[in-house]
């Protein structure tokens, strides 16, 4: 028998047809599905490497030459994710957000994940809220860069418009949250009656203070995850298993109604 019934699937649908603005926050276990190692938990690269320093920010600020030589010539755990992301492809989880925002239903994907993945698949409308490891961002002025588009000759690379230095687009532990993301998350989240929250525990901030605001106000949460999570109990409907399978399910449904 499956972890999920058929009611509940069909009680998930009816919450996204009925809303009137539904936004998705997706995390690793999106990712995952398409073959990129979580961070955390069981096989986690942190679990088996150690955790990274938590001054990531501080360090490339002290010294950016340095972090920009270790990034371009990674080694160890890193090394490993750089290859995931390499190889990693859009699966049918990805696709079937793609689905809801072409059926007009979803307004918004904010994603934790870096991979590059939901923009991979076709979604438009997205937040990606920790960065995009295929962009590297300015630190000064915020403008992005596709990664190909820079120059490494001279460490670390400089914005073309403005002489900053420029980061990876991704998050490091320590860094503030880039302001224009993060403003643009909060005003989708005050919007929203309905959040589709997959393949996330919702436990790190900023983005696991969306789902609790939007319950808080009255709004429905449809969690598509594995495991249970700490907003399982805030959550309308609770579907168990992968995102990969359960969400294409319940966009043919929505397509019925
Ligand atoms: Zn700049």
């Amino acid at each position: 028998m499956e972890p999920w019934d058929s009611a509940d699937l069909d009680r998930a649908a009816e919450c996204l047809a009925r809303a009137r603005y539904v936004i998705a926050l997706t995390g690793a276990g999106l990712s995952v599905e398409s073959g990129i190692p979580p961070f955390r938990g069981p096989g986690g690269l942190w679990t088996r490497h150690g955790e990274p320093p938590l001054d990531g920010y501080q360090r490339f600020l002290s010294d950016p030459r340095r972090a920009w030589e270790e990034r371009l010539n990674p080694n160890g755990p890193m090394r490993e994710l750089w290859e995931a992301l390499a190889a990693a492809r859009p699966n049918p989880g990805h696709q079937a957000l793609v689905e809801l925002e072409e059926l007009g239903l979803l307004r918004c994907t904010i994603t934790q994940n870096v991979d590059d993945l939901h923009r991979a698949a076709g979604s438009t409308r997205l937040l990606e809220i920790h960065g995009n490891a295929t962009l590297i961002r300015c630190i000064v002025c915020v403008a992005r860069f596709p990664r190909e588009g820079i120059d490494f000759a001279e460490l670390p690379p400089r914005c073309p418009h403005c002489r900053g230095i420029l980061k990876s687009d991704t998050v490091s532990f320590g860094e503030p949250i880039p302001p224009d993301v993060l403003e643009r998350c909060f005003e989708e989240a005050e919007q929203a009656d309905c959040m589709l929250v997959a393949g996330t525990s919702a436990t790190v901030y900023p983005a696991a203070q969306f789902p609790v605001s939007i319950h808080q106000r009255g709004g429905d949460l449809i969690e598509v995850n594995p495991y249970e999570s700490d907003i399982t109990p805030l959550c309308r409907v609770a579907l168990r298993g992968a995102g990969g399978e359960l969400l294409p399910q319940l966009v043919e449904r929505v397509r019925r109604m």
